[in-house]
């Protein structure tokens, strides 16, 4: 076991770093951050922060030298750079792990390959690719096999020309073609696994979207019981097909009434944030735990939530000029926990921070959270059945 004050490596800067950092510094131990970007969320409140890129030899080097385990919080950290690390300190997840969950492609086809239930897709690597492409996957969407993230690098395509446009468009980027469904709602699994093959899944979440980009999340999820389990028990078979270590969120969505595996994200997860303020330990807390071969926190949830996203939109007034949303409005509710991520630029779409309203019933934590999130200014979005 790695306990603390030990120095925990995290490969990433993001808000899901952050929340890492701390977690781990609740526990006591130390934390160093690579992120090339020098205000990034984790960085800022990392014991150090290393500003490179994630293949700087010299950078990785002394972080090896100084930490007693390494993780990541971000899919697009380099497997090569897991590697490195692999071969000198306990590193997880692994290399080989976050390569496959890292490219659409090779996610679809362990899905399909180890017989996980997906929808249809092809891989696209060529012109030739599009031209083959069976006309059951129309109307589909096509996604940029590396590096996309909510809903960027996707395009709706009803036709094979369409498709070949879109690909194009890609210049020459790997691809993947799927099915589009037709989604009852989208729910995910955030569980962590450690090196002896234990398993815990926190309660299942409901996740809307609006525009591609996580919205909010309901737990518990408003699906059948039966569904939920059998959500839990893909989620857990897929972490043990990894031979996964460290915390594991799995995306599904529900058509007609069945589930379908979407993606596989090997880290924490946005839909996971809800665990911070209505579980007994947090995924963040796991993910230590997994990590330092600690033994992992049977987590409960003792209240439902509701988390809503706060994007960069709401910082920009009727005329584009950018202010702080009023916060007041939020503070004003109780049972809400407000979290921001300590972003220095509001963008549109840019994730700036969440809020979680947890109640005894969903049905008092729902409508609260839905009033809130208006009178902080968002308004766009929220169809079907909310
Ligand atoms: P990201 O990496 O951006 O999260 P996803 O593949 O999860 O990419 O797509 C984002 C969202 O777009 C999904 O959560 C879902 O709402 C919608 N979506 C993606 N793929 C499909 C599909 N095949 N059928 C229907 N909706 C989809
Ligand atoms: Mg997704």
């Amino acid at each position: 076991m790695i306990l603390p004050p030990s120095t925990l490596a995290m490969l990433g800067g993001g808000q899901l770093g952050r929340f890492f950092v701390a977690a781990a510094h609740e526990m006591g131990y130390t934390v160093w951050a690579l992120d090339p970007d020098a205000e990034s969320p984790a960085g800022r409140i990392a014991d150090r922060h290393i500003v490179a890129p994630y293949d700087d030899l010299d950078a990785l080097s002394e972080i090896a030298n100084h930490s007693a385990a390494v993780t990541t919080e971000f899919e697009n950290v380099p497997a090569a750079t897991l590697a490195f690390f692999e071969e000198r300190m306990p590193t997880h997840p692994s290399a080989n792990a976050v390569a496959i969950c890292q490219n659409r492609i090779t996610e679809k086809q362990f899905l399909l390959d180890s017989g996980f239930p997906h929808g249809d897709f092809a891989a696209i690597q060529s012109e030739a690719d599009i031209i083959a492409t069976d006309n059951n996957l129309f109307p589909g969407i096509l996604k940029v096999a590396r590096f996309g993230y909510d809903g960027k690098g996707q395009a709706v395509v009803k036709t094979h020309e369409e498709t070949m446009t879109a690909y194009l468009a890609l210049n020459g980027e790997a691809a993947i073609l799927e099915k589009k469904l037709a989604l009852d709602c989208e729910i995910s699994v955030v569980l962590a696994r450690d090196m002896h093959g234990n398993v815990k899944s926190f309660p299942v979440a409901e996740n809307r979207h609006t525009n591609g980009i996580l919205d909010v999340s309901i737990v518990p999820a408003r699906v059948s019981a039966l569904l939920a389990e059998e959500a839990r028990v893909i989620a857990e078979y897929i972490a043990e097909k990894l031979g996964y270590v460290g915390v594991l969120a799995v995306e599904f969505f529900v058509s007609d009434g069945r589930l379908f595996v979407n993606e596989m994200a090997p880290r924490p997860h946005n839909s996971g944030h809800y665990t911070l303020d209505a579980c007994t330990a947090s995924q963040y807390e796991q993910q230590v735990r997994a990590v330092c071969g600690l033994p992992l926190h049977d987590p409960r949830p003792h209240s439902a939530s509701v988390m809503v996203n706060l994007l960069g939109d709401i910082w920009f007034d009727a005329d584009g000029k950018i202010r702080e949303p009023a916060w007041n409005a939020l503070y004003a509710v109780p049972n809400l926990v407000l979290r921001l991520y300590g972003k220095r630029h509001p963008r549109h779409g840019r994730k700036m921070g969440h809020f979680t309203v947890v109640g005894e019933r969903l049905d008092d934590a729902l409508p609260m959270a839905l009033a809130a999130r208006r009178a902080i200014g968002i308004s766009a979005g929220l169809k079907r059945g909310m």
